[in-house]
């Protein structure tokens, strides 16, 4: 979804909450089996990779895994399956389980300030008045702004896990 717009998914009927909640069940699972199968096969590759040589095609066929299960992991990641704010999730059920599983059940709203959905407990927390609305905007485009700044001088075709280790890497040291 790319709306420039807020958009909120509320279902108050308790049947169709419940069929909600076991479709997106369902597609969590086909998600995490295919990734946990991805990254099977990846790490099948690796092992060979560090005992023997990989033939380039070897190789290739890693990487591509390797970017087929990150791109899955950041579309479930952005997904309506789970609230963004992640382990800052404020709603009820995020606090007695995992965040990823407490959100299945979730009314959710797209944010267009991040590209992704949030619970409506975070919505009413963190965006429910136009004056977070525009703190958030603010503080997002400066961490934008931080971001490119950083990853301005590194090749242009590392994956965003990539990106993210040199990231940390350059935190550890205390560069950033
Ligand atoms: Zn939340």
């Amino acid at each position: 979804m790319k709306s420039d717009k807020w958009k909120a998914i509320i279902i108050k009927d308790a049947q169709l909450r419940k069929i909600r909640k076991n479709l997106r069940v369902l597609l969590k699972s086909a998600i995490d089996i295919e990734i946990s199968r991805l990254r099977g096969l990846e790490n099948l590759y690796r092992k060979k990779r560090i005992s023997s040589n990989l033939t380039p095609s070897q190789w290739k066929r890693e990487i591509t895994l390797s970017r087929m299960s990150n791109r899955l992991d950041q579309a479930r990641y952005r997904s309506i399956l789970q609230c963004t704010f992640g382990s800052m999730c404020i709603s009820p059920e995020a606090k007695r389980m995992h965040s990823g599983i407490a959100s299945l059940n979730k009314d959710m709203v797209w944010s267009p300030l991040e590209k992704a959905w949030i619970c409506i407990d975070c919505y009413n927390y963190y965006y429910g008045t136009e004056a977070k609305r525009q703190w958030f905007k603010q503080h997002l485009e400066k961490e934008a702004a931080l971001w490119d700044e950083i990853t301005k001088d590194l090749p242009k075709n590392l994956s965003e896990r990539e990106v993210s280790e040199v990231v940390d890497s350059l935190k550890k040291n205390g560069i950033i």
